[in-house]
């Protein structure tokens, strides 16, 4: 994976990416649960849904809405395996090492704070 500031510089250069943006609902949501347990969710988020060597729903396991972590993932193309195979060359059929998900999350909230950073 490349640094988080070069991750995020690309990704503002992508249409697609570049169209999720936190909105006032997730912005409170957000302050009212405080960056550490947002943090938290993201680990988890990232434990669960891309993990795993094989995922049998790849691309489709990640929500659009329901969580402000959901949106960060697809603005940062950590959405399903097949974004991180494509984005930073993240090997498929693998499981993920505690440090690739550490990376992963890294940049999630990278994302969120930008965003947040943005509102006030
Ligand atoms: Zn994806």
């Amino acid at each position: 994976m490349q640094t988080v500031e070069n991750a995020l510089a690309k990704l503002n250069r992508s249409k697609f990416r570049s169209s999720f943006k936190l909105n006032q609902k997730d912005i409170e949501y957000i302050r009212e649960k405080g960056m550490d347990t947002i943090r938290k969710h993201a680990e988890d988020f990232v434990r669960r849904n891309l993990s795993a060597a094989i995922i049998a729903n790849d691309g489709k396991q990640t929500p659009y809405r329901g969580h402000p972590v959901f949106k960060a993932q697809h603005a940062t193309a950590t959405c399903c395996r097949g974004c991180l195979n494509k984005w930073y060359k993240v090997p498929l059929g693998t499981e993920l090492t505690e440090v690739q998900q550490q990376k992963i999350v890294g940049l999630i909230m990278a994302w969120i704070s930008e965003q947040m950073n943005d509102v006030v």
